[in-house]
């Protein structure tokens, strides 16, 4: 008598590739969620960063613009002493002052445009990040509905082929259902059931004694190979 599990298994295996299918597909779904949220996180740590930035920058304007203030007003009470100086000593030691005060204020007046500059820069980081945040959020609303709706079709797609197998577990016999659970497990769903070609197993290339094949033909019995413990049906092409 003809076996008949090995169909039924053939067809258990093609239902377990399809099922392992919807399972890599959730995950690459799960997958595009996480990329976004990453990026969004990076975005938020950058801003974070830049609006420290802008912080310090702007109270170091503070300070120096406080300094280059005193050092001008004391440029300008120099020069008024200077103007109503008497003695020649006088006059030499306020234009030795007014010579040192000049190149510092020239200095300092450098030093703030440069921070000026670097207050632009961060202001201009400072709105991409905001708007690129903004931006990402609609996104991530539309990506999350999107792999949600996925999602949920390949869950379903996933109980649908669930249901048929457990239609095809029925009509298995117990040999069969116990090698099935036992290789499922084993193979992680992958070829737990693979064909003889050329005289060897497919799954792990095992060349098989010839009395084994000859059995598999038959299909009277379900045989593994000795070697991966697949279940090997004849190959019917
Ligand atoms: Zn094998």
């Amino acid at each position: 008598m003809q076996n008949k599990d090995i169909p039924n298994l053939l067809e258990l295996q093609k239902i377990e590739n399809k099922i392992h299918e919807r399972h890599h597909n959730i995950e690459g779904h799960k997958k595009r969620i996480e990329h976004i949220n990453n990026q969004i996180k990076k975005r938020k740590e950058l801003l974070i960063k830049n609006e420290e930035d802008l912080e310090t920058h702007k109270s170091e304007l503070k300070k120096k613009e406080k300094v280059l203030f005193n050092l001008e007003e004391k440029k300008k009470k120099s020069n008024e002493h200077y103007k109503v100086a008497k003695s020649q000593i006088e006059v030499e030691a306020l234009e030795k002052e007014l010579k040192d005060l000049s190149p510092s204020i020239e200095a300092l007046e450098d030093e703030i445009l440069e921070l000026l500059d670097s207050i632009d820069e961060c202001e201009a980081k400072i709105k991409d990040g905001q708007n690129f945040l903004k931006g990402s959020k609609d996104t991530k609303e539309e990506i999350e509905k999107e792999v949600n709706e996925d999602i949920y079709d390949d869950e379903h797609a996933i109980s649908v082929f669930q249901k048929k197998e457990d239609s095809f577990l029925e009509l298995l016999s117990s040999e069969a259902k116990s090698l099935f659970n036992g290789l499922k497990a084993r193979y992680k769903s992958k070829e737990f059931i693979t064909n003889v070609e050329k005289g060897k197993c497919k799954g792990c290339f095992y060349m098989l004694p010839s009395h084994l094949v000859e059995s598999i033909y038959r299909g009277i019995n379900i045989e593994c190979c000795p070697s991966c413990q697949r279940i090997l049906a004849p190959d019917l092409d």
